[in-house]
């Protein structure tokens, strides 16, 4: 792959998909099982051997093939895999490389679902991981032992907004021989983690990249050696342990992918807005774009600039019940929701220390950083986000003062 000008969005764009009947849109493949002309066809798909031969809607479907050469172009990957939630392809992924004896060093802060896998999960199935805080490079080389075989991380990190230096964790795993496995979600476009050394790019297809809170979504963009092996019939994690999406979302995901690019300008357009203003009001405010945040030069020389910052920050607003007081009020004057998830039209705001990240231990939540008072928005597409950043300062005066 030549990553040298790697444009992600174009590489979306570039792709021709017709319909059966000439329609602009592929069509859908409406079925849970696929024919044969002849047995012998048969029995050479199942052993792989018959290339464009569909059987069975848990291994692939047309549709979920397009979405995941989509979404392979866009991170610029030999292929990818879709599965029927982020979680649905983070799991198998890890199962595929971990295995009885195993080990694996995490980043600590990740998704509270990733987190609680790795620290709850996995120790059954006799795989070990060690957390470590990921801008420390040295700490996590310190961490790696001779049966580890993944450094797990996020680009931009769940709920802190940490950012992991790729190039850096690439190079680390290359000298170990070892894999490094990321989870891109929060910062899809704006991040191209294989251009910059990443062996496996994962996403929540739930969140940014279908952007409309309708559908649940995942995806492991690799090799298609790694691909095929997570679909092998007979050891295939994804294939077993059958996390498939179906093919009636993934065509819908693959039409909201193609404003992808367009809407991640307008979040992180957004987000850098409130982050200016909320942070100039006083606000301990933690967002990539901003000049105090400790991975902004970072972030900003591995990042494809016109995709911006991302739509995610976080300020502390001192305690919980005044945390919840505002998101309450914010929702009651239709600012956004307080709700989970991330990435849609309208604002999305939660307080992760009893929400996503619950998972983690309240210890750990400290020593991380993760305080009560921490709210974290998912910034919305608001077409005028000066009378939003106007209404939400009235709510801020009305409940924190
Ligand atoms: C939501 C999320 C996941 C899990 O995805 P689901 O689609 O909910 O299974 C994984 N990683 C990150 C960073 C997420 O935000």
């Amino acid at each position: 792959m030549d990553y040298k000008n790697f444009k992600p969005a174009n590489n979306i764009q570039d792709l021709q998909y017709f319909g059966e009947f000439g329609g602009v849109n592929p069509s859908i493949s409406d079925s849970s099982t696929y024919t044969f002309l002849s047995a012998k066809t048969m029995f050479d798909t199942f052993e792989g051997n018959a290339d464009g031969c569909y059987l069975y809607s848990r291994h692939s479907t047309p549709s979920n093939l397009y979405l995941g050469e989509a979404l392979a172009a866009m991170e610029g990957t030999e292929t990818a895999n879709v599965a029927a939630s982020g979680m649905g392809a983070i799991t198998p992924t890890i199962l595929h490389y971990c295995h009885a004896g195993d080990h694996v060093v995490s980043s600590r802060t990740i998704y509270g679902g990733t987190y609680a896998f790795l620290k709850n999960f996995t120790p059954r199935l006799g795989i070990q991981t060690s957390f470590v805080d990921i801008t420390k490079l040295d700490l996590v080389e310190a961490a790696i032992r001779p049966e580890t075989k993944i450094i797990f991380c996020e680009c931009v990190s769940n709920p802190l907004l940490e950012i992991a230096d790729i190039r850096k964790l690439a190079a680390l795993a290359k000298k170990y021989n070892i894999q490094l496995l990321v989870d891109n979600t929060f910062s899809p476009l704006s991040i191209s983690p294989a251009a910059l050394g990443a062996d496996v790019i994962m996403h929540s297809l739930t969140k940014f990249i279908n952007g409309s809170s309708d559908t649940m979504g995942g995806v492991v963009c690799g090799t298609q050696e790694l691909i095929d092996r997570l679909r092998n019939v007979n050891d295939g994690a994804s294939m077993l342990l059958g996390a498939s999406m179906d093919s009636l979302r993934a065509a819908s995901i693959l039409k909201n992918l193609r404003t992808l690019h367009i809407r991640m300008q307008q979040h992180s357009k957004n987000a850098m807005f409130l982050a200016q203003k909320f942070e100039a009001d006083g606000f301990r405010t933690v967002y990539p774009g901003l000049k105090s945040h400790p991975g902004h030069e970072l972030m900003t020389s591995q990042m494809n600039k016109q995709y911006g910052y991302g739509g995610m920050l976080t300020i502390d607003v001192g305690s919980l019940d005044r945390a919840n007081a505002l998101m309450e009020l914010m929702q009651e004057r239709n600012l956004g929701y307080l709700a989970v998830s991330l990435g849609f039209y309208k604002t999305l705001f939660s307080a992760p220390g009893t929400s996503t990240s619950s998972e983690i231990p309240e210890d750990e939540q400290k020593e991380m950083g993760l305080t009560d008072g921490l709210i974290r928005f998912s910034i919305g597409l608001d077409a005028d986000i000066e009378r939003t950043y106007e209404l939400m300062k009235q709510c801020m005066q009305e409940t924190l003062n």
